[in-house]
């Protein structure tokens, strides 16, 4: 994890530092080494939350764009009690998820059904030929307002297959200054349509905490 509390401060790991979990409370020790991005680890056990993945930086560097606050931020479901730590939660009670690794659609649907309000954004440069498939795939424009480009996937992996059934918005992230909203795939056709829209942007309006924007094009382009 990115944050341990530390004398009553959320705090980031630095050498030899130890800290108490925010989640669960149990004690911690910064983990400082040359491959990993420097983080906390817990003393005794693995995580204390199942649905937690291992940080990149390519988290870090999303998790950054927002205030300390909003980070590693515990969400607790008031009926039930369970609990889970959210990469973000924006002031409006938005969740951000940053998935790099594949998800089991199982734990994905759980996952949608817990925050409820939320968002995935998902690494898309973890398949090796990912980005050069939806490149390749994109065609359109189909639809001005909200701008959408129709996407054919011929690529035999799986990242619009595993993210197209999402019941919540899912944003494609291939590193690049836009990232692209998952409108719909249909996987039987291997066909669906995808929104560009500029990263900046949908940090701006998770900031503002306001509906995330969508591009368009005006009727005459
Ligand atoms: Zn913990």
């Amino acid at each position: 994890m990115k944050f341990s509390i530390v004398n009553e401060h959320k705090s980031e790991a630095l050498p030899k530092l130890k800290g108490l979990c925010p989640h669960c409370g149990a004690e911690m020790i910064a983990r400082c080494g040359r491959v990993k991005v420097w983080h906390w680890a817990h003393k005794t056990k693995e995580v204390c939350d199942p649905w937690w993945e291992s940080e990149t930086e390519w988290h870090r560097d999303w998790k950054g764009h927002f205030p300390v606050e909003w980070q590693e931020v515990t969400h607790i479901d008031p009926i039930t009690g369970e609990k889970h730590i959210a990469d973000v939660k924006n002031s409006h009670g938005l969740v951000i998820e940053f998935q790099h690794s594949p998800i089991k659609y199982e734990e994905r649907c759980s996952r949608e059904e817990f925050y409820g309000k939320m968002v995935w954004v998902v690494n898309g440069t973890r398949g090796s030929l990912d980005e050069s498939y939806f490149n390749m795939g994109l065609s359109g424009p189909i639809q001005k307002d909200p701008l959408a480009y129709q996407i054919s996937w011929l690529s035999r992996g799986k990242l619009l297959h595993n993210w197209g059934e999402s019941k919540v918005k899912v944003y494609l992230d291939f590193g690049k200054d836009i990232i692209w909203r998952l409108v719909f795939f249909d996987s039987t056709n291997k066909i669906g349509a995808v929104g560009p829209l500029p990263k900046s942007v949908f940090i701006d309006d998770c900031l503002k905490g306001t509906e995330i924007s969508v591009s368009k094009l005006d009727e005459d382009e």
